[in-house]
């Protein structure tokens, strides 16, 4: 889908270049209906009863304007990309995660951030040379956390949590963390020590189908029993081995984590997923992904809390 989006903006770049061919832009415009939503399959809106105030704890925003750190050759998803599913999904709130290919350069976070506005919040990556007055100038315009994601090539690294856990402490920020499971497990006793709360991405990496026996489950039920931890039970295909569009081997675990931390758990889009983009993957069904909650969380009630009441915790809404 996001192939079609792009060439059709780079077709309709060209077309302006050339010289205002408006019957040419008015034709290839038209065979895209109004209903096609970029990064995303299905047109559909979800099944599932979406609460006022729900907030998507986890999408990106890439925009070619800023360059990117990698060479992954990521296509641009804007504020008004995003804003189009948002509806879709009949989303309010949301948070925007900074991706790894931008590295510690924040201006293409601030800038979504300047105009998704006070329905969202943002998470920054920042290494340990960032100064005090940088973390409130980024607190000021919305930022609420770090995100450490630990992979190749990343620009921070496990040894920057401690100090830059110290410092945003008194913001009352939160570290995000998405690395491998082995290396999670080494980071036990680290963590359960911050002076801030951890946040598990994507179910922690968990694998599956190990799941709820396998070790960093047990770890982060360790870390929510002494109150340091959330989970955000995002990302199905991430490592889901049946896939979608029922990801049914992520059951299980998403309702043991839920079980586990009614009141620490959060829900994403992870839209555009990107993963799936680097792997050349099919874009999942959004609204179908959303309506995995439903399944998972098994009742309205939960279903407000992992939407609405625990993202104004986390994210001071
Ligand atoms: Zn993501």
């Amino acid at each position: 889908m996001f192939i079609k989006q792009s060439n059709r903006r780079q077709f309709i770049k060209d077309l302006g270049v050339l010289g205002g061919i408006a019957f040419a832009a008015t034709h290839v415009l038209a065979s895209f209906a109004d209903d096609d939503y970029p990064f995303s399959s299905g047109t559909q809106a979800p099944r599932l009863r979406v609460p006022a105030q729900a907030c998507d704890c986890h999408h990106h925003i890439y925009d070619r304007a800023f360059p990117y750190y990698d060479d992954r050759n990521l296509p641009t998803a804007s504020v008004e990309d995003y804003r189009r599913i948002q509806k879709r999904l009949g989303l309010t709130r949301s948070v925007v995660i900074q991706p790894s290919s931008y590295a510690t350069d924040n201006r293409c976070l601030l800038a979504a951030l300047a105009k998704l506005g006070p329905q969202s919040r943002g998470i920054a990556v920042v290494d340990d040379k960032v100064e005090m007055a940088e973390l409130r100038r980024l607190h000021e315009q919305g930022v609420r956390g770090i995100r450490f994601n630990l992979g190749v090539g990343s620009a921070t690294s496990v040894d920057m949590i401690e100090p830059l856990s110290k410092m945003i402490a008194d913001l009352g920020w939160h570290i995000e963390i998405h690395t491998r499971p082995d290396e999670l497990i080494q980071m036990e006793a680290l963590l359960s020590q911050l002076p801030v709360q951890v946040v598990f991405d994507h179910f922690g990496r968990i694998p599956l189908p190990a799941g709820n026996d396998h070790p960093v489950f047990k770890m982060i039920a360790r870390l929510i029993d002494k109150d340091r931890a959330w989970v955000k039970v995002s990302g199905a295909y991430q490592d889901s081995v049946l896939g979608g569009p029922d990801y049914d081997d992520v059951k299980d675990l998403a309702r043991a984590m839920i079980a586990l931390a009614p009141e620490r758990v959060v829900w994403g889009t992870d839209w555009p997923h990107p993963s799936l983009q680097s792997k050349k993957k099919p874009m999942p069904d959004d609204a179908s992904m959303f309506d995995l909650l439903q399944v998972w969380a098994q009742n309205d009630v939960m279903i407000d809390k992992i939407l609405v009441q625990n993202p104004a915790r986390l994210y001071g809404f």
